[in-house]
């Protein structure tokens, strides 16, 4: 099936490496102008020059994304110079994780901030010019985590938790202009995030698992792809889980 991509601009958070990396390639292999944002000049450099390299319009934007001023200020700027940004991906994420008697209340408001906030800031920053244009797609990166919780990850699991709620909210408030908003909640990709795991969490992660593997990145980003497209159209307020069968 083609889809269909007519002269858009995405901006995608976490595109320096794993999944944000893998939907910034995708998009830009559908003739998307890629602004690939992550923490690191280098990561999100690198994959703008990736797509430039492969005849596709890039560039990157390193910035902190739990930083309210930084995100108003470069959504001002993209939609000042670029005159519109279509498509949001609030895909950059971190954990710290912990039981919760031992959580520092640094390693809640950091993950809260960083994985949740940020989806408020970007879509506060970007979200008036999309209902000018009565056109727009964003995509949150959730986590089964926020659907089922999971022990040590009180933070993380309450972030993509609310995720879901922000998503839902967004979808029913800018419908009218013909913004849709949906959810991703992968289950255990292969990417940095997870290869922090020992052997025995992801045996442990994978018995829960029907298709007994990892997830690739690539099939995040083919699922995000099709939800930013003309043909996602009728697509607004849903979650979809991505995880081999963990949930049902
Ligand atoms: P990853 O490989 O660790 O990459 C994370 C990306 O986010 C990096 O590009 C990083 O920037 C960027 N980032 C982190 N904090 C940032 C900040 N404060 N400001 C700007 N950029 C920031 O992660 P991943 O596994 O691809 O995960 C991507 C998303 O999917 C996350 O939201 C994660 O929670 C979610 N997810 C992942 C899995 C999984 O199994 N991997 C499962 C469920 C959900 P730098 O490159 O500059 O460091």
């Amino acid at each position: 099936m083609r889809l269909t991509f007519e002269n858009r601009v995405a901006v995608v958070t976490g595109a320096g490496r794993g999944i944000g990396k893998a939907i910034a390639l995708s998009l830009a292999s559908e003739g998307v102008h890629l602004v690939c944002v992550s923490r690191n000049e280098a990561s999100c450099g690198a994959v703008a020059e990736e797509i430039i390299a492969s005849g596709g319009k890039a560039e990157a934007l390193a910035l902190d994304v739990g930083d309210s001023a930084a995100v108003a200020a470069a959504g001002k700027e993209l939609t000042d110079r670029l005159g519109h940004v279509d498509i949001l991906v609030n895909n950059a994420g971190i954990t710290k994780d912990g039981l919760l008697l031992r959580m520092e209340d640094s390693a809640w408001e950091d993950v809260i901030r960083t994985n949740l906030s940020s989806c408020f800031y970007w879509t506060k920053a970007l979200a008036y010019a999309m209902a000018r244009k009565r056109w727009g797609r964003i995509i949150n990166m959730a986590s089964v985590s926020g659907l089922m919780g999971n022990a040590g990850q009180a933070n993380y699991s309450a972030a993509k938790a609310g995720i879901l709620g922000l998503t839902k909210s967004v979808a029913r408030e800018f419908a009218s202009r013909n913004i849709t908003c949906n959810a991703v909640a992968p289950g255990f990709i292969e990417t940095d995030m997870t290869s922090a795991l020992t052997e025995e969490q992801k045996k442990a992660a994978l018995a829960n698992v029907p298709l007994k593997r990892l997830g690739k990145a690539s099939e995040i980003a083919t699922l995000t792809t099709y939800l930013c497209s003309e043909e996602a159209a009728y697509i607004t307020g849903q979650v979809f889980t991505v995880d081999g069968g963990m949930v049902m």
